[in-house]
């Protein structure tokens, strides 16, 4: 990208025993910033910081650079990052030329991030005009003024302004194993971050929990690591897992879909394991008898009084199921609700249902149920003139209808396309059953 030119090869080599005396001792090693393709043998590295009541202008005047090679560097990164407003504790190297007498800078290099530099050659000893914008008032009369606009031309040494990225390298890492004592143990053993049960648990997106695995269940999976150099720099997608117990095989496999445009895990039979809220909190559906409504005459009170929840009528004893996965954050009775159970999701949704006759077997506080979990059975407990649950959604702490709501539905591969996706899918299982177990 930037190669030094070779005047300065044949200097280096002329004078390698004066640089040697020269060249004073905070330059850093060389090697610090060699990926960026700048021959710095001859010359002195020294890595720095912005300090706290410093800006790019003050560094400009103190780095020898005037005002208008400022206003073109500001001019040639401005879509890159601001550098008017750059933070103290801003990393940057300056590349000089030392002599006995003098410091040359050769090149300014700000550290935007681990993988982006901005790398500034200030070698270029031809002149250039600025173009300088000059306002001058003209005096017309008492009363008339004119504002002039002169362009001004004025000659400066131009900087080379280059972005350089480092490239990001994805490797796909696999993994197989038959769990022994827990997942968490099994993935200390083989040295595999504990993060990623996390991210798998994520992709499964509640539907299952990966550290619920239990002895003689198995985990295979792939997910990209991401590197810089050979150097870690974080983990990327998960690309396919199945974890199989005992009853069942969980799939969740990474899939393009056209019609949105993104990635969704989907499972064997191309559903989407995305979050998504089951319309009735009745196994069977039921029928809505009375919809959210802020103005509703009130059937026991006998006033207008706002109805903030959903109604939906069965038999006395139905199963009320969790309609998301989630945890349980209320298992009570209060005078109006009854017996209720109340859910939270996520940091955006809560549900709550209401006038239960009572609480499916281990739901109280705390507890993680799962969507379509049983987690109580249709009453009319607390203010209620007949068996139903009152089922109440909650978004960022309020209650809103959950029908009007685009609560995504559980969606699947459009039909057109299940064939398509079947091979991918079949392609990816046969990519997790070959990795060895350990
Ligand atoms: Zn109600």
């Amino acid at each position: 990208m930037i190669a030094c030119s070779t005047s300065n090869k044949k200097q280096a080599a002329n004078t390698s025993e004066l640089q040697k005396d020269t060249i004073p001792q905070e330059c850093i090693d060389p090697v610090a910033i060699e990926f960026l393709g700048i021959d710095v043998d001859s010359l002195c590295v020294k890595e720095k910081e912005l300090n706290r009541r410093d800006n790019l202008q003050k560094l400009f005047r103190t780095l020898k650079l005037d005002k208008y090679q400022y206003a073109q560097f500001i001019q040639d990164t401005k879509d890159y990052t601001d550098f008017t407003h750059i933070t103290s504790r801003q990393k940057y190297f300056t590349i000089t030329k030392e002599t006995d007498s003098s410091s040359l800078l050769q090149y300014l290099i700000f550290k935007i991030s681990d993988f982006e530099y901005i790398i500034t050659n200030c070698t270029d000893t031809s002149y250039v005009p600025f173009n300088k914008v000059q306002e001058d008032i003209v005096v017309l009369s008492k009363k008339k003024k004119k504002k002039t606009k002169k362009i001004i031309p004025i000659l400066y040494h131009p900087l080379q302004v280059a972005v350089y990225e480092k490239k990001i390298d994805t490797t796909a890492i696999k993994f197989a194993a038959v769990i022994q004592k827990s997942v968490a143990k099994t993935f200390k053993e083989h040295h595999i971050d504990p993060k990623i049960i996390e991210k798998l648990s994520k992709a499964y997106n509640g539907k299952f929990n990966v550290a619920n695995l239990r002895k003689g269940d198995t985990l295979q999976f792939v997910y990209d690591q991401l590197s810089i150099n050979g150097r870690f720099l974080d983990y990327g997608h998960v690309q396919a897992i199945c974890c199989k117990t005992k009853k069942k095989q969980y799939y969740a496999v990474d899939y393009f879909i056209d019609d949105d445009s993104s990635y969704q895990y989907t499972d064997e039979n191309g559903k989407y394991l995305k979050t998504a809220f089951i319309k009735s909190p009745l196994q069977k559906g039921g029928s809505i008898v009375s919809r959210f409504n802020l103005h509703r005459f009130h059937p026991v009170l006998q006033v207008e009084k706002a109805h903030l929840g959903t109604d939906f009528a069965a038999p006395q004893g139905t199963p009320i199921v969790a309609t998301a996965s989630g945890i349980v954050i209320a298992a009570q009775f209060t005078q109006n609700n009854g017996n209720y159970v109340k859910i939270r999701h996520d940091k955006v949704y809560e549900t709550q249902y209401l006038h239960m006759s009572r609480f499916a077997r281990g739901i109280r506080n705390g507890v993680r149920v799962q969507q379509g979990q049983v987690i109580g059975y249709v009453g009319s407990t607390g203010l209620a003139t007949g068996p139903h649950v009152c089922y109440r959604f909650w978004k960022y702490g309020a209650q809103v209808d959950p029908l009007k709501e685009k609560l995504n539905v559980v969606k699947q591969i459009p039909k057109n396309d299940m064939s398509l996706y079947l091979q991918f899918f079949i392609v990816a299982k046969n990519i997790l059953e070959k990795i060895p177990m350990v």
